[in-house]
């Protein structure tokens, strides 16, 4: 487990060095903000949705390595899948760093790099940092025009 985790940190650390999908989309369909002022996180999120699939999707903004980390692997994740393939990764990550017991193979395998941000679960107070972009999306694709925030 412990050289598992050193790549989980790499994986974070390099997300966070060099974010991907970062900046803003030309002509996006949705558009939300998060802000997380727990930690002072916060996240501008630019999508273009075609027939219910996500073909696109960039962020922005400023925030802790965690929030980062997590922004840039979410947008890497969600490029091709439909809304409710996105829900559904929404809440699988959520179990993954809300929940108690450890997910199982299957869980981790369909999280894919997401996994990385397994290890978050043990700061709860890093939690909402990990946990912000999601929310952010959820906002962006429910059409919501107000701001997301974590509380
Ligand atoms: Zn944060």
């Amino acid at each position: 487990m412990f050289d598992l985790k050193d790549l989980y940190q790499e994986v974070i650390i390099d997300h966070n060095r060099s974010p991907r999908n970062f900046g803003k989309l030309e002509n996006p369909t949705q558009v939300a903000e998060g802000y997380n002022p727990l930690c002072g996180d916060k996240l501008n999120l630019y999508l273009t949705t075609k027939d219910d699939v996500i073909t696109d999707v960039s962020f922005d903004g400023s925030g802790c390595a965690i929030s980062v980390a997590s922004a840039s692997l979410m947008t890497d994740s969600l490029k091709g899948k439909t809304i409710k393939e996105a829900e559904q990764l929404f809440e699988n990550f959520h179990d993954l760093i809300m929940k108690e017991e450890n997910p199982d193979e299957e869980h981790m395998q369909a999280l894919g790099k997401l996994a990385a941000l397994a290890g978050v679960k043990e700061y709860p107070a890093r939690v909402k940092c990990a946990t912000l972009c999601w929310h952010t999306l959820h906002s962006a694709l429910q059409g919501d025009k107000c701001s997301a925030t974590t509380e």
